[in-house]
């Protein structure tokens, strides 16, 4: 059950590993800055040489259970954001390694769908057991290649471990039915059968958890799987290909390519075998799949970008919403589809909670994920922080103020520093779109009716949050509220057994749950005709 080395797939990050990479020499104090992000690189570095020689670093993408390289030998590096390195390069697939995963997918399906229930839960039960014996190795990869501090990234291997342990259990429990015939001579059923082939197409900002979240429930209802993770995060999904493999999820029933996005999409989108597209990412690409996905008729389940509104009420009790909307905003540098997004204050508390929010917001700690008390990491890349500088530059030049924060961090890289910004406007961008940063943007109101018409005044209608001691309100706001979650006097409220999913243009379908189940499953209808 030991893993076994990849050999090469260590090559780039091993040069510059080898590389001296701090002088003996003082260095004169203007280079603090890059004394110390060296420092944290050579922290990260040990950390690749260890997972790498332990064999949990994969360069190659996964088809019908064999590790195998792009056709025509192309790779893409993977980079560890807090220091700019190279990690390792991955195949770059495209669609011919596509359709291959296609065909070892329905090959398996074949099998895989006719084994029983209690057979795939127990292949299910073994993966988390293997995810959860590896916990801190998925993490500490987690970390060098998405960035999140080590604590939240561990955190992340369990709430995606946990979705494989509570589908195991519900693979047991794909019910159909039985209809009261409307003739004496009939008798009705209903059937649940896995929809086939499954495409799943997951995003950088949780590396494990989109994953299992699709990947989980859709092997439950015996279903097979192609994934394709984000090309800046491929290395946790590759450990957890190999982790299911060594469960006994027979090959070809979970595949992984990566690469050249579109090629891959475009590939899966027109076979007619895939029957179902699973997607979790930004808004544009998921209407390009919804519409690609039009000419075989496929399912399609879409959990994409949000606008999260976070109410704080007068009545609410301050330690409480302070201590939720930090979580909920700035978990994983502001970069997840639930974190708030605008944070709506009534006028009474408005600066109460500005002043203690913001000495809050100034002690966190920001630095390489390795670091020790780190709870803000880097931004996954420098698009991430461009887009996080034109957002607040657009809300200072219509009158926006920035309490602290609002530039990019000394450490340099991708990191930013935790921003508080007040006099924010429901016309600037931080308003209307998802910032995906560590941005908090402060908006204030009067009454509970302007909040509601403010929060809901979005396209986005994933998660909403609202903090008040009034148990009247919280049932009316949430009521009124037009999202799939709505979190009451709590900023983290995702779990494997409540439904997770949007409304409006945040998406199509839910994840977790027993709801999730649905979406692997087609109803069919028995007739069973003159059994008098
Ligand atoms: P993205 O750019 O849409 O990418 C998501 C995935 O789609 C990646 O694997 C990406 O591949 C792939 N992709 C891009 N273009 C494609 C195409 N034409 N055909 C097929 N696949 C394509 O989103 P992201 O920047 O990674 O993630 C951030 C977004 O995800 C945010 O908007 C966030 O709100 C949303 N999100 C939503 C949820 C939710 O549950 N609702 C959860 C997490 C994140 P490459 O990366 O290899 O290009």
């Amino acid at each position: 059950m030991g893993w076994t080395r990849t050999g090469m797939a260590f090559h780039r990050y091993s040069l510059s590993f080898l590389s001296p990479r701090l002088s003996a020499h003082p260095l004169p104090r203007s280079l603090s800055a890059t004394i110390s992000s060296h420092q944290m690189s050579t922290d990260a570095q040990s950390v690749a040489a260890r997972l790498n020689s332990a064999g949990f670093i994969r360069s190659q993408g996964f088809i019908g259970g064999k590790w195998t390289d792009a056709y025509d030998g192309k790779t893409i590096e993977v980079t560890n954001p807090a220091t700019g390195e190279v990690i390792t390069n991955v195949s770059c697939m495209g669609g011919r390694e596509t359709n291959d995963a296609i065909a070892s997918a329905q090959d398996a399906f074949v099998s895989w769908s006719k084994q029983t229930a209690a057979e795939r839960s127990k292949c299910l039960r073994k993966w988390y057991d293997l995810i959860m014996a590896h916990k801190e190795e998925l993490g500490q990869l987690m970390t060098l290649e998405q960035g999140k501090p080590l604590k939240e990234a561990i955190g992340e291997v369990s709430y995606g471990a946990s979705f494989v342990e509570f589908y195991a259990e519900e693979a047991k429990r794909i019910y159909g039915d039985i209809i009261p015939a409307t003739l004496p001579d009939r008798r009705l059923f209903v059937l649940k059968q896995p929809v086939g082939v499954v495409g799943a197409i997951t995003p950088w900002n949780f590396p494990l958890a989109m994953i299992t979240r699709k990947v989980a429930p859709a092997l439950a209802c015996g279903c097979t799987v192609v994934i394709k993770p984000s090309e800046l995060t491929p290395l946790t999904a590759l450990a957890a290909a190999e982790l299911s493999i060594q469960a006994g999820i027979p090959p070809g029933a979970v595949n992984v390519v990566m690469g050249n996005a579109s090629d891959i999409g475009e590939a899966l989108l027109a076979s007619p075998q895939v029957r179902k597209i699973t997607f979790t990412g930004s808004t544009a690409v998921g209407k390009k799949l919804m519409a690609g996905a039009a000419s075989t008729v496929k399912k399609v389940s879409l959990e994409l970008g949000g606008n999260a509104p976070c109410i704080i009420f007068d009545d609410a009790d301050l330690d409480v919403a302070l201590k939720g909307t930090l979580a909920t905003k700035f978990r994983n540098s502001g970069q997840t589809c639930v974190c708030a997004n605008r944070i709506l204050v009534q006028e009474g508390i408005y600066d109460k909670f500005a002043n203690a929010f913001s000495n809050a917001v100034s002690s966190m700690k920001v630095g390489d994920g390795f670091g020790e008390g780190v709870v803000q990491g880097p931004l996954i890349n420098d698009a991430a922080v461009h887009k996080v500088e034109s957002f607040l530059q657009d809300a200072i030049s219509k009158g926006a103020k920035v309490l602290i924060g609002g530039k990019r961090h000394s450490l340099g890289m991708t990191f930013f520093e935790p921003t508080v910004i007040t006099d924010v406007k429901s016309e600037m961008l931080l308003s209307r779109e998802e910032v995906f940063g560590p941005i908090a943007p402060l908006l204030k109101f009067k009454t509970e009716e302007e909040a509601i018409r403010m929060a809901n005044d979005t396209n986005a209608g994933l998660a909403a949050y609202i903090f008040t001691s009034s148990i009247k309100r919280s049932w009316r706001v949430s009521e009124a509220l037009e999202y799939g979650l709505v979190g009451v006097n709590e900023g983290l409220i995702s779990t494997e057994v409540a439904p997770f999913g949007g409304v409006k243009q945040s998406g199509l379908g839910r994840e977790g749950s027993k709801y999730g189940m649905d979406e692997y499953l087609e109803i069919k209808y028995i007739c069973l005709g003159n059994m008098s």
